[in-house]
Parts: structure tokens; sequence; C-alpha cells
């Protein structure tokens, strides 16, 4: 019995070795009884599905140690991907499933999740990238991305403070932004339209760019980035005054005439944009996962 690979529609990949208990209902048991556990949906056999809090559902499949690779690897995903791959592996002879990977009636791999793509002369490819959109073809000709990693990200352009809606003051952003090894962070709290979030007026804001200032003049190899996250209103109105925008503030709007249709949103509305001098924006694409799109607005410079 092996470790316990956790399916999140294969997008997380949190898998971790709760048991080497040998009795598999047990297990499944203990799962079902986790303090955690707000619904169990299923449960019986080496199977089990759960909700927890938070509406998250987890599912458990207990399977042979021997079989841990094949049944992580399938269990991934994507569909796509998984399909694409039984392509390859039926052309060479070879099935696979989430027992391992089998030549006739031998089992030629399955103990570890390379072994079901060394089995079909692939690499082993990272989760993320697993979605039948070129990977497949990239690993076979040796050009796989080399993604990026927690560790190169240098800083965050997007933190809000206890003066909005934030938890932390400034400082306690940085050292927390420094504890990641970050070597910068900009602070974008929300502007004052925003009542529910105790978004800024512009003298809590001026307030707030002096502390920055201040705290900025005390630090090394460390900066902290203007910022403030306005609104568009309907009319066109950014509710904050673009002459805070300038030199290294960094705006980030929010659009009311986008969230009330992407249509009624024109880039060439707001030319207090370009004028403003403001650095950046972000979140750039006004994108909520779901429910929203993207913006029309190009960010060229
Ligand atoms: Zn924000």
């Amino acid at each position: 019995m092996g470790g316990i690979p956790s399916k999140d529609e294969g997008k997380h990949r949190r898998h971790r070795h709760l048991s080497h208990r040998r009795d598999k209902g047990k297990i499944v048991q203990v799962f079902t009884r986790l303090p955690e556990v707000k619904e169990v949906l299923a449960s019986g056999g080496t199977k089990a599905s759960i909700i927890v809090e938070g509406g998250v559902q987890i599912d458990l499949r207990v399977v042979e140690e021997d079989s841990y690779g094949a049944a992580l690897q399938y269990f991934t995903g994507s569909k796509e991907h998984n399909v694409h791959l039984r392509g390859i592996a039926k052309a060479q002879g070879i099935k696979l499933n989430e027992y391992g990977v089998f030549k006739g009636e031998k089992k030629i791999g399955g103990k570890e999740e390379k072994e079901v793509y060394q089995a079909l002369g692939l690499p082993w490819m990272e989760p993320e990238i697993r979605e039948d959109r070129g990977e497949i073809e990239a690993a076979r000709d040796g050009r796989l991305p080399k993604l990026i990693r927690e560790s190169e990200i240098k800083g965050d352009l997007h933190v809000h403070t206890r003066s909005s809606d934030g938890t932390s003051t400034i400082e306690e952003v940085v050292k927390a932004a420094q504890r990641h090894g970050y070597q910068y962070v900009a602070i974008c709290d929300h502007s004052q339209s925003l009542k529910i979030a105790h978004g800024l007026d512009e003298s809590r804001l001026a307030k707030q760019m002096e502390e920055i200032d201040r705290l900025n003049e005390k630090l090394k190899e460390f900066r902290i980035l203007k910022g403030i996250e306005v609104d568009i209103l309907m009319e066109g109105v950014w509710t904050s005054p673009t002459r805070y925008w300038k030199n290294s503030i960094w705006s980030s709007p929010r659009s009311q005439r986008f969230q009330a249709g992407p249509e009624k949103d024109d880039p060439e509305d707001h030319p207090g944009l370009r004028k403003s001098g403001g650095g950046c924006s972000g979140p750039s694409t006004g994108r909520l996962l779901g429910s929203r799109i993207l913006t029309k607005w190009k960010w060229m410079k």
C-alpha cells in the first residue's frame, strides 16, 4: 500500500503519504472520519470522496505501492493529455492505466510516475503543462519548457495593507516579502470609492506615500513601490487624483464599465491613464476566473 495521490481535477499535486497501513478499508475509514470532513459523498472498497470546509471535494484512491506512479499520473490528467499518451502507447503495443504500464500480460512499470513516460520513450513532464497543448510533441523533440520556480519570483506588484482591506502594516509586508527573497513589493490599497474596503482618500493616500518614502530610505536592496487600486466609474472618472500616479506609482484599475460589460469598456475612453505617468497595471486583465473575461485593453507600454 503506498501513498495516497489526491486528485483535485488534476490541478493540485499535494499528494501526501498519509498511511502505510496494509488494510485498505481502514485507510478509507480514517479518511472519511477526518475532522475536516463536512460530507462524505461516497465511500467503499478502495475509494472515497469527501467534501471539506470551503466546499472542496477530495477524492481518495488507495492503490498498491507498485501502482502509485501510474495512479498519480492517471489522476493528475488532464484527460486530453492521457488520451494522447494512451494513443502513443497503443501504437507501441503498450497498455496504460491507473494500475501500471503493461506489455501484454507483463507489467513493465508504474511504481514511479516517470516510468509511465519512460515506457513511451518520453521524459517526465511537469504536471502544470499536461494539457495536450503541444507538450507531448515538445517532450519528444527534447524542447520542454523550463517552468518558473517560486524561488525565481522577485517581487509582488499588488499588495494590500491594513490601510484598506489587508491585514498587515507596510513594514510587516516588507518583512514577509524579504523572507520570500523578494526585492520589491508594490503597495496597492484601494482608493476612496471602495468604501467597503476602507479605501484611501486623498489625505490618507498622501500620508501612506510619505511613509513609503521614509521606509525606503532605511531599506537596503529592497524597494517599496507606491501603488493605488483605482476604480474607473461608469462616467469614466478615475477615483484617485492622477497626480498621485506619477513616477513610481502603480495603478491598478478596476473598471465599473468593464464589470457592466466588456463591450462598454473602450480603452480609448481612458486618456487619463496614458497622461498619468502611472507605471504599470495589475491585475491587468480584469479577469475573474470562471465568471469574467479579459479586458480589451492592450498593455503595450
Ligand atoms: Zn487588490
